[in-house]
């Protein structure tokens, strides 16, 4: 493969020069080979995105979006149980907030799971308006619009990180809304992964112009470090899926086989099963380096 220097686009980790790894349509993914992180060219203005998220559509599902998310399914509630299972073993969670909450699923488990006060915010006020249909607290925006201060045991950010255009001061205001001892739960798309690799520039994670920066398990560390974050866990992000799901998936990456395989299941009535398995993405249990006592 050819690669270019572009000069003009410096990683925003270690200022080094990022190759143009694929053209996606109007946009390009640079790559830094030294962390391992990618981002989209051009980056998307702060307006641009705000009135992304913002739009009915976006919610709705178009192809990008909540599309995933639609279907209010067992699946979901079943992969963030594990997922809280997990962050629940690092200690116990009395307040919790989740960054890009959606319409709120998340905290509805979290809260059967026993933590008292789940907190949600979400810049989609479509989201907004479910999570408190279901009873969460929620409010439109982002990490600002939660009153600065040690307020949490724990903050969960499920499929944000990649959408965050400058992580460091992000990740900063996160950091001052966490108790000493607390802990931050970030799931990320791995561009790493082996799903990754193997989809090319076809990986479902590629959505430009809401998905600005792709990391892996070196570029995730390395932010977090950066940020005054310490790693305390990272694992291969696992999800509850039926067998239909992952074949069509797998149909659109690879239309023939998928086809085919997608009927066999279905002839031998395996459509319906439940797998548990990797979806490309990265889990990270961090917390502040240095606590403020
Ligand atoms: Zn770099």
């Amino acid at each position: 493969m050819t690669q270019k220097v572009l000069s003009s686009d410096a990683c925003v980790l270690c200022g080094g020069p990022q190759r143009a790894r694929y053209h996606l349509g109007s946009h390009r993914l640079l790559y830094c080979p030294r962390c391992k992180l990618g981002q989209l060219s051009p980056l998307p203005t702060d307006a641009e995105l705000q009135a992304l998220y913002a739009s009915e559509e976006y919610f709705a599902g178009d192809g990008a979006g909540y599309a995933d998310y639609a279907a209010d399914d067992p699946q979901h509630a079943r992969s963030f149980r594990a997922r809280l299972e997990w962050l629940l073993r690092s200690g116990p969670v009395d307040d919790l907030l989740e960054i890009g909450c959606g319409p709120g699923l998340f905290l509805v488990e979290a809260r059967r799971l026993g933590v008292p006060h789940v907190v949600g915010v979400d810049p989609n006020p479509w989201a907004v308006a479910q999570a408190r249909a279901r009873g969460v607290e929620a409010h439109v925006g982002s990490i600002d619009a939660i009153d600065a201060g040690p307020r949490f045991d724990a903050i969960v950010m499920l499929d944000v990180l990649e959408h965050v255009v400058a992580p460091l001061p992000f990740l900063a205001a996160v950091r001052a809304r966490l108790r000493p001892g607390g802990r931050l739960l970030v799931m990320t798309p791995n561009i790493r992964s082996l799903l990754a690799r193997v989809s090319g520039r076809r990986w479902v994670s590629l959505k430009p112009p809401e998905h600005v920066r792709y990391y892996s398990p070196r570029s995730v560390r390395r932010v977090l470090r950066a940020a005054d974050f310490d790693v305390l866990t990272m694992r291969a992000a696992r999800q509850y899926v039926t067998v239909a799901f992952v074949l069509t998936r797998l149909e659109r990456l690879v239309p023939r086989p998928g086809h085919v395989l997608r009927r066999v299941a279905a002839a031998l009535r395996l459509s319906d099963r439940v797998v548990f398995v990797t979806n490309g993405s990265i889990d990270v249990l961090s917390r502040p380096s240095t606590s403020i006592p």
